[in-house]
């Protein structure tokens, strides 16, 4: 690339990368003449990730939305019932919520980790409430001793919404192994991509086989006859996803350490800028680091955090501002005011996250923050 075009080349918030075995593993898909559900691959892809999480099994499905969709019908969620979901997410989170019949409660979230505040989950705690879906934001592991133990003493279930979350750590422990189920998403932007699709993970050996009974039309095993004994989904993934889901699981360990060395540089670039607080990551958390952000504090600052967004977005930098509080949104307004999700709302950026984004493109985006 001539010096001259650097400066401006479009630097994305977060791409995937493909330096793996994904085109092999895809025309042995096509040679094979094995495409859809149930292939090689789809078993590969869940037998590595399930070791990799300690469990015997896990279930690959179409997306992270059916996931949390699944683990909530598994449950036998439905109307009637509340579950209690952090404000600041990805509206995903609360939507399966929804699509059971039952009543997504919304949250506050901690003003340093992002993630569901205990205190806030504890307060709206009803005799309605069935369940809780915990959301590792941005990769930032919740508080799960405390979020376990509130649920433990009201008999919640504990859902995992690990889609951000793939590898990042509670006090050791891996998310998505620490409540009831696990969700994860291999959507395009995430740790990995399979181009679309996702993973559940389970406590209980029995939920994650009734799991992979409904994520394939709940359809009665061993006969041809076409019996299914409760109303099931088509949430199977492809042998072709699970072909690029696989590869790109292969190299994982290499793209946590890029993103662990790309936020230590953050850190260090940003170190001592006035009014500017980039992520953290807690004593009893390993981040994955998947998106890296910074929170603008407006006292300490000429620029706020809309200025700043357009500043970078002028500058070809792909820069995004935090979920809207789901609460702002018309088909979930209501319930418990959230100031703290409102305020990382109105002062957070989400920062070019690509494992592969360079030092001069790192250097770009923060000459911009700290100009
Ligand atoms: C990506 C994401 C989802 C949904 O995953 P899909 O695979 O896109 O359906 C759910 N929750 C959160 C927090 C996400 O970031």
């Amino acid at each position: 690339m001539r010096s001259e075009d650097a400066a401006t080349t479009r630097i994305p918030l977060s791409e995937p990368r493909f330096d793996g075995r994904e085109a092999e593993y895809l025309q042995a898909c096509i040679d094979e003449r094995w495409v859809a559900g149930n292939g090689r691959f789809v078993r590969e892809f869940e037998e590595r990730f399930a070791a990799l999480h300690g469990r015997p099994g896990a279930v690959a499905v179409s997306s992270g939305t059916a996931a949390l969709h699944l683990a909530l019908a598994d449950l036998g969620v439905g109307p009637g019932d509340e579950v209690i979901c952090p404000a600041l997410t990805f509206v995903a989170s609360a939507s399966p919520i929804h699509v059971v019949g039952a009543t997504p409660v919304l949250v506050d979230v901690d003003p340093e980790t992002f993630t569901l505040d205990p205190a806030a989950l504890e307060a709206a705690i009803t005799e309605r409430t069935r369940a809780v879906v915990v959301v590792h934001l941005f990769g930032h592991p919740a508080e799960m001793d405390a979020i376990s133990a509130i649920a433990a003493r009201h008999g919640l279930a504990v859902i995992e919404d690990a889609t951000e979350a793939l590898s990042s750590r509670h006090q050791g422990r891996l998310c998505g192994t620490l409540g009831d189920a696990g969700c994860f998403s291999f959507n395009g932007n995430k740790v990995i991509t399979s181009g679309g699709g996702g993973m559940v993970l389970a406590r209980d050996d029995a939920r994650l086989e009734h799991i992979r009974h409904l994520h394939k039309h709940a359809r009665v095993p061993g006969t041809t006859e076409y019996l299914h004994d409760e109303v099931g989904f088509n949430y199977a993934l492809s042998n072709l996803q699970a072909a690029v889901g696989l590869a790109q699981f292969e190299s994982l360990d290499g793209r946590l350490a890029d993103r662990r060395r790309l936020a230590a540089r953050y850190a260090e670039l940003l170190d001592g800028a006035e009014g500017l607080r980039f992520t953290i990551e807690a004593p009893w958390a390993t981040h994955n680091f998947w998106l890296m952000t910074v929170v603008v504090d407006p006292a300490r600052r000429g620029r706020g955090r809309t200025e700043l967004l357009r500043a970078l977005n002028d500058q070809g930098i792909e820069a995004r501002p935090f979920f809207t509080p789901l609460n702002r949104l018309a088909p979930y307004a209501g319930g418990a005011a959230t100031p703290v999700a409102d305020h990382l709302h109105e002062h957070g950026i989400c920062l070019p996250s690509s494992a592969q984004l360079t030092d001069d493109e790192q250097q770009r985006v923060v000459d911009v923050l700290r100009a």
